[in-house]
């Protein structure tokens, strides 16, 4: 999906936020980075653009985007937090078991919940986030070399 970086600070004021440098870089360091980059990748590429920026204020940032739903927060069991731009479309994701990549797969009905359980215990059901685990490309290649 494209961003016009342009219309981020009206998205930020939509959604009842103040418009910061730090949550710019933050949101533009997302953004632009593939593959659901974790905190640590995204601190240093808003520190590139912003000069300096404390780990505290990455996660702090990084928090408040994800919560006014700017960004979603991707957690695969046993990786660190990984971060997207892509949000509200339902989409899950196919995890790399040797590097850990995440990449996106869409969601074939388009809108959540997707899968409906064989028996939901009573839960009214509104989400179903799937997560397919395999290898990657080029760590097919490494072990096939
Ligand atoms: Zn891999
Ligand atoms: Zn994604």
């Amino acid at each position: 999906m494209a961003f016009d970086l342009a219309q981020v600070p009206d998205e930020l004021r939509a959604r009842g936020l103040r418009v910061t440098a730090p949550r710019l870089a933050v949101f533009q360091a997302v953004a632009q980075t593939p593959g659901h980059p974790d905190v640590e990748t995204i601190a240093d590429r808003a520190r590139a653009q912003l000069g300096s920026l404390s780990t505290q204020a990455v996660y702090d940032t990084l928090r408040a985007l994800t919560a006014a739903g700017v960004l979603r927060r991707v957690e695969p069991a046993g990786s660190p937090a990984r971060f997207e731009a892509r949000v509200g479309d339902n989409h899950h994701h196919v995890v790399c078991r040797a590097c850990g990549r995440a990449e996106d797969v869409d969601c074939t009905v388009g809108q959540a919940p997707c899968l409906t359980p064989s028996d939901a215990n009573g839960f009214a059901v509104d989400e179903a986030e799937v997560t397919f685990w395999g290898v990657c490309p080029e760590c097919q290649a490494v072990a096939r070399s």
